[in-house]
């Protein structure tokens, strides 16, 4: 029996408790893989897990998707990895022979937002072992030079982030508004400048993201809390609005507050959880009366082992640091649960807290 986080939803309102529970190790299948963590992450994502029911109904459910750890056991169809083998492991593990996979949308398979496994559907990676589904499609070697602490990053900031950079099509000279610059939106910005924006808009007032969104390459800063969005973007572009927005905080009305800014032919790509309420309003004016060719693309990061491994290579090759994510560090498994309280409770120097479990 062995020692885990978990967490336990008391009712089923926006209550949530967290606490220690012990679990078997889990039984690695064929194509499966067993990893113990090297360092491990709370995301904003287990927040809403525990605090919101954003995943509905779960018991005894260990949390956690964002980890770097070590490989322990492999299946016996398992080609490319072997026990000591230090790995990242994306937050979305896909199956990949599933139609939806084949079909381009691998973070759906089985079903929507079904790619999402880990504290989803099966227990999540702040355990002392990890399960991973399709090892070959899903886990890929650590590189040298990137440590643990970094490789975390790479689990679900970096691609989904990114992801948002995608989703709302950035191209070179774009303008571009990324609304929430935790650290999802950070690398939104980050994944914007790569793909050759022009001027970025960052919305955000805690300090230290407003430091690191002009590191990863913001050029104007905006507070949601000094009135509406649209009306800030559009005063700083002379009435002109911007070629692309990406959503990475605020909330389900965020999309009505910056539609106005956005350029007819413009494209939203939200990455953003939409926690509350049962519709989204789109404005009727601002999206040109059904006529503004204003596109909006909303979606899971897809995951696996490919993505994996050339975001690490722009690690690797120094055309993104990672390192300016991370706020806070632990040492000691024992840490994840304050880790997660901080993710929570959000203090203002924070961006992102990790633990280090292993040497
Ligand atoms: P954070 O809470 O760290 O950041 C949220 C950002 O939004 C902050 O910059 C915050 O500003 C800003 N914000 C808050 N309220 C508003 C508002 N009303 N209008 C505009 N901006 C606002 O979150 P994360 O970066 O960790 O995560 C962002 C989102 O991405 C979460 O909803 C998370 O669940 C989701 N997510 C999605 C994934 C996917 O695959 N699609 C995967 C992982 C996460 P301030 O500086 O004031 O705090
Ligand atoms: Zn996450």
């Amino acid at each position: 029996m062995l020692r885990r986080v978990s967490y336990e939803r008391v009712c089923n309102v926006k209550i949530g408790e967290v606490g220690w529970i012990e679990k078997e190790r889990p039984k690695c299948g064929p194509i499966d893989a067993i990893l113990k963590p090297i360092a491990i992450a709370p995301c904003t994502s287990d927040v809403h897990t525990v605090w919101e029911g954003a995943v509905g109904e779960r018991t005894d459910m260990i949390l956690g998707h964002e980890c770097c750890g070590e490989v322990i056991e492999v299946g016996e169809l398992v080609k490319d990895f072997k026990p000591g083998d230090r790995v990242l492991v994306p937050a979305i593990t896909p199956d990949w022979n599933s139609l939806e996979a084949q079909a381009g949308y691998s973070m759906h398979s089985g079903g929507m937002l079904s790619g999402w496994k880990f504290s989803n559907f099966k227990d999540g990676v702040f355990g002392e072992f990890i399960h991973v589904n399709d090892a070959d499609g899903n886990l890929a070697l650590l590189p040298n030079g990137i440590e643990p602490e970094e490789a975390c990053m790479l689990s679900d900031m970096v691609p989904t982030g990114f992801h948002g950079a995608e989703l709302a099509d950035v191209q070179f000279g774009d303008e571009v508004l990324v609304v929430g610059i935790g650290p999802v939106g950070l690398m939104s910005v980050a994944g914007a400048n790569l793909r050759g924006a022009s001027r970025i808009f960052a919305v955000g007032t805690r300090p230290v993201c407003i430091e690191a969104a002009k590191f990863y390459g913001a050029t104007d800063f905006i507070s949601y809390k000094n009135g509406p969005i649209a009306e800030q973007v559009l005063k700083l572009t002379d009435g002109n609005g911007v070629d692309k927005i990406i959503i990475a905080g605020g909330t389900v009305d965020t999309f009505a507050e910056v539609m106005e800014c956005l350029k007819p032919g413009g494209k939203i790509g939200n990455v953003n959880y939409l926690g509350s309420g049962d519709y989204i309003k789109i404005p009727r004016i601002e999206w040109g009366v059904g006529m503004g060719h204003k596109e909006i693309n909303g979606g899971l990061m897809p995951g696996g082992r490919l993505r994996m491994e050339k975001l690490a290579k722009l690690v690797s090759a120094g055309k993104l640091d990672l390192s300016k994510l991370i706020t806070h560090r632990f040492e000691g498994f024992e840490y994840v649960e304050e880790a997660l309280m901080l993710m929570k409770d959000k203090p203002r120097d924070l961006i992102k807290p990790v633990v280090r479990v292993e040497k």
